[in-house]
């Protein structure tokens, strides 16, 4: 996919053969670069032939290992604000981010389709990266490695749930893709009601995934240990909606949030990283990039 060592590498892609376009709203899109729009191998064709005893057969040109590869990036739905995000377009701030940063890149590298592999669950503040480190690990599973994945958001997941059932689908009928993708990184772990059919539905989709041999990747904002909270004068208001009830639900433990059984079934599955950048670095970068989060 790289280009030939005498040409100087392609302005656009620099070499990697692909392009990712970023379009608010949509997920993200890789396209082949123009500068590998001409295979000189296979002229286009996708096969070439090859002398096998006294006839030559036809088989796939290895530049088609390039679009089966973006086939699979488009494949995971990655959010149109991190659809850049890769681990090269990484800044660490901190050493927390640096060693998740490590484990993400580590994890991702030596991963393999035929033995399970550990996944990792990364937590800490919104803003410090962990969005941009799973997404970064799917992308690099994709494009280098020909591995599969899904994206989701826990939360839109289980919306697209309830929307099913009013269509008429089971909850199987949605669970179903994410079930056998071989790397499945699920956001916002944590973030739902916490009802009990919200943490039987999770318990489903990572058990059986488990059970599978499937790795998946989690993102949190919630701690494992409780965080002091500043006291704030005057009585609780118990409205779901209220400033009150927010710090309240933000001082809550991640064990608190799904549950004892699904947190040790985590704790099984993944490696963990605190990520928390001792800023709120979403502020920061919201005067750069307006895309970024
Ligand atoms: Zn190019
Ligand atoms: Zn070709």
């Amino acid at each position: 996919m790289a280009a030939p060592a005498d040409a100087s590498p392609c302005p656009t892609c620099t070499g990697a053969g692909y392009a990712v376009e970023q379009v608010l709203g949509q997920p993200a899109r890789a396209r082949r670069c123009t500068c590998q729009s001409a295979c000189p191998r296979c002229r286009e064709s996708g096969y070439v032939l090859v002398q096998q005893g006294n006839e030559s057969v036809a088989q796939v040109c290895a530049c088609r290992h390039l679009d089966e590869r973006i086939r699979l990036f488009n494949r995971i739905g990655i959010p149109a604000a991190v659809a850049h995000a890769s681990f090269e377009t990484f800044k660490s701030y901190s050493p927390d981010q640096e060693r998740a940063k490590a484990l993400a890149q580590d994890f991702a590298r030596k991963f393999r389709g035929d033995a399970p592999t550990k996944g990792f669950l990364l937590y800490g503040k919104p803003g410090a990266g962990k969005t941009h480190l799973l997404v970064a690990a799917l992308r690099y599973l994709a494009l280098e490695k020909g591995v599969g994945s899904r994206y989701v958001e826990f939360m839109l997941l289980l919306s697209d749930m309830k929307a099913g059932f009013s269509a008429g689908q089971s909850h199987m009928d949605i669970l179903k893709p994410l079930l056998a993708v071989p790397v499945l990184a699920i956001d916002e772990l944590g973030k739902e009601r916490g009802t009990d059919w919200e943490r039987s539905m999770l318990d489903e989709l990572i058990s059986r995934r488990f059970n599978s041999g499937l790795t998946t990747l989690f993102a949190t904002n919630y701690f494992l240990e409780p965080q002091a909270l500043p006291e704030q004068p005057g009585p609780k208001r118990w409205n779901t909606k209220s400033p009150d009830f927010q710090r309240e639900a933000e001082s809550m433990t991640l064990g608190q949030r799904v549950g004892d059984r699904i947190y040790s079934r985590l704790h099984e599955m993944c490696d963990f990283q605190v990520l928390d950048p001792g800023m709120d670095l979403r502020k920061d970068r919201r005067s750069g990039n307006p895309f970024y989060r």
